[in-house]
């Protein structure tokens, strides 16, 4: 736990609306938006409305068990609703893999041929 998983982050502003995203898709309980540094032709970004000491996959437990497959769920959901076809699911776990917002969110990438290991 770093310091920066401690208070505010920036999708939280984002899921309490106080910051204007491009919005792909949202309920009750997820939304999804697109990611302002694409890594992909097609990188949307999907979290949690609330954050509930989900600063990382890492930091899950019981309660988060249907928040979670809400959230891949909603991945599902989206990949039909907009067509992207295959994709490829990213969640970056602490700074090793290069997390930069301590707020759990999945990277929706596609309509680009992968490779992996990407890095
Ligand atoms: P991470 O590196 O933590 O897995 O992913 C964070 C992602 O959030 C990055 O891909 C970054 O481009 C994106 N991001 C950071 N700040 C903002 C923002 O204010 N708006 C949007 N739409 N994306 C952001």
């Amino acid at each position: 736990a770093g310091k920066d998983e401690n208070g505010d982050s920036i999708f939280g502003k984002i899921a309490r609306k106080e910051m204007k995203v491009d919005l792909v898709y949202e309920d009750d309980k997820v939304m999804a938006f697109n990611d302002i540094n694409p890594q992909a032709p097609v990188h949307i970004l999907v979290i949690p409305k609330m954050r509930d000491g989900l600063t990382r996959l890492s930091k899950a437990e019981n309660r988060h068990k249907e928040i979670l497959g809400h959230l891949m769920w909603a991945v599902a959901e989206i990949v039909r609703q907009k067509d992207l076809g295959d994709f490829r699911l990213v969640v970056n776990n602490g700074p090793e893999a290069c997390q930069s917002v301590y707020y759990l969110h999945l990277h929706i990438l596609a309509k680009r041929q992968m490779k992996w290991p990407p890095a």
